[in-house]
Formats: C-alpha cells, sequence, structure tokens
C-alpha cells in the first residue's frame, strides 16, 4: 500500500511518526511545511477533495442540475432511515490518506482536522440538537484502543458547541468490516447491530463517521435513532466514497 503513496502523504506518516501523538502540530499534517499554526498549508488545504455543489441532498452522490435541493432516483426509490448527509470530503486522495492514518495507524492528530471541517458542515447546514458516533463493537473497541468516529465527534462538539452524547448508542453484534463485503450484502451485514437507549423524542440528532460508502450502516443507526422518536436524522461524516467516475479532479502542487 505503501508503494501507491505520493510523496506529500509519506512524509505525512513520517511527520506523524516523528511527533508521536501530539494533539497539536506547528506545521502542515500532509506535508510538514509551515502552516502559521493551521493543521494543513494553504496548498494542502486546496488539495482536499471537496464534495460537488451539485448532489443529492439525502445522500450526498453527486447530482447534476440539483444544487443541493434535489434527490436522487436511488433515495427516492428506497429512501434511507437517515434525512440528510452532510460530507466535508470526497473520500479520495488525500482524505483518504488521513482517514487511514487514524483509524489505522492511531494518528490523533487528524481528528481535529476531520472534526472542525465537519463543524464548518455543521455551521452552514441545518444545525443538530445533538450529536453522536457512529459506535464500535466492544471487541473492535478493545483491539483499536479508542473509537475513531468518538475522536472527530468531540472535535466537532467542541468548534461548533453542539453537544455530545456518548455511550446510549451501542453496536451489539461483531460483524465482519464492512469494506471486506460486496454492497448487497452490506444492509445484511448490519442489521440489528445497534441498540440505542437514548430518548431522542422530537430531536435532530446528528451521527459522525469517518467514512460513507453505501449508507448501509449509517441507515440502520437511523432506523434505531428515529425509533427512540427522533424528528430528525443527519449523517456528518468526515469523508464520503463516489463512484469512480464522480472523484474530484486533483490539482497537485508538488
Ligand atoms: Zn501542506
Ligand atoms: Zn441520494
Amino acid at each position: 500500500m505503501i508503494g501507491s503513496m505520493s510523496n506529500s502523504a509519506l512524509k505525512f506518516l513520517e511527520n506523524c511518526v516523528q511527533s508521536g501523538q501530539r494533539h497539536v502540530t506547528p506545521d502542515c499534517l500532509l506535508c510538514g511545511a509551515a502552516s502559521n499554526g493551521a493543521m494543513v498549508c494553504a496548498p494542502c488545504d486546496a488539495d482536499l477533495p471537496r464534495i460537488a455543489r451539485e448532489h443529492c441532498v439525502v445522500c450526498a452522490l453527486p447530482l447534476a442540475g440539483s444544487n443541493g435541493n434535489a434527490t436522487c432516483g436511488a433515495c427516492l426509490a428506497d429512501l434511507p432511515a437517515y434525512d440528510h448527509v452532510c460530507a466535508a470530503f470526497a473520500y479520495a486522495f488525500p482524505a483518504d490518506a488521513l482517514v487511514q492514518a487514524l483509524k489505522y495507524r492511531g494518528q490523533l492528530a487528524v481528528a481535529p482536522l476531520l472534526g472542525e471541517a465537519l463543524a464548518r458542515v455543521v455551521a452552514i447546514d441545518t444545525r443538530p440538537d445533538v450529536l453522536v458516533a457512529m459506535p464500535l463493537s466492544a471487541g473492535r473497541l478493545r483491539e483499536r484502543g479508542f473509537n475513531q468516529a468518538q475522536e472527530i465527534a468531540r472535535h466537532v462538539a467542541k468548534t461548533s458547541g453542539v453537544p455530545l452524547q456518548s455511550n446510549t448508542c451501542r453496536r451489539v453484534i461483531e460483524t465482519p468490516p464492512q469494506a471486506a463485503l460486496p454492497y448487497k450484502e452490506r444492509a445484511k451485514n448490519v442489521r440489528n447491530a445497534f441498540v440505542c437507549d437514548a430518548n431522542f423524542d422530537g430531536k435532530h440528532v446528528a451521527i459522525v463517521d469517518d467514512v460513507m460508502t453505501t449508507g448501509a450502516t449509517l441507515n440502520e443507526l437511523a432506523k434505531k435513532i428515529k425509533r427512540t422518536g427522533a424528528a430528525r436524522v443527519t449523517g456528518l461524516v468526515a469523508t464520503r466514497t463516489l463512484p469512480y467516475g464522480d472523484l474530484p479532479a486533483r490539482s497537485t502542487h508538488d
């Protein structure tokens, strides 16, 4: 996998190793250049793959001519339990490298960057009443030592002022990782994976997660949250997987 990474991603990983678990780095997280205290320098920030303005209001997939106000055919045909998805970035380089560094290499310094990007999305969108992080099963939490969604959600809460409610939604069934399954199997894989003890009566609840692909996991948790009386459920995802042809073009500054 390292072989397919660009120089700036490798440099980023080196920086992470050098900085250990530091939460604040003086230099750009991606290329190591001076960044005036910002987590990424201006050129790297410009390289981060944003979601196209024209996207489905429900699932956030590109939808030509929608201007962010229309619903795609797939969502109309089978309306998900979540009402709306806001994604900070497309799951493409270098945002994918950031998520992987957080999730698989425990680079917690990435969490504030993703959390603050999501908080900016919250600020221009309908503000939720409460945040919940996509839960990990107890087994996976033990294995990884932290929940990447919880780490991102903490920073969304800190920056946006929307409270984060922890421990009311739990993942009770250990399932094979979604990434290992074909798309069609994913909904079946996560069925009844969650329980939710909260009372979200009339509330707008936002579920924070690191990556959304088919939305099967988000949909399953949204169903449970709606059953507790929530009026609205938004998916706040740091990155959204896009179909290959819809990936944003990348400018290269290196
Ligand atoms: Zn940079
Ligand atoms: Zn859609």
